[in-house]
C-alpha cells in the first residue's frame, strides 16, 4: 500500500494531518509531507479514512 499526493492539487488545508497525524504533517508554509508513504496493512484504515477527507481529492492509495 503506498500513499501518492497530487502536489499540483494539494492546498495544505491540513485534514489528512488531523485525520492521521503519523502519516501527514503540514508545515509553517503550508507544504503537507507525508511521514510514511508505505503504511502497513494494519493502518489502512486509518490512512484510507485520511485520504478521503482530503476536500480537494490530492490523495490517493495505491496497492
Ligand atoms: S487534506 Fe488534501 S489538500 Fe489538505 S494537506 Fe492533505 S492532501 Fe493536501
Amino acid at each position: 500500500m503506498r500513499i501518492e499526493v497530487d502536489r499540483d492539487t494539494c492546498e495544505g488545508i491540513g485534514m489528512c494531518e488531523s485525520m492521521a497525524h503519523r502519516f501527514f504533517e503540514v508545515d509553517d508554509d503550508e507544504v503537507m509531507h507525508v511521514l510514511d508513504a508505505n503504511p502497513a496493512e494494519a493502518d489502512r484504515k486509518e490512512v484510507a479514512a485520511a485520504v478521503a477527507s482530503c476536500p480537494v481529492q490530492a490523495l490517493s492509495l495505491v496497492d
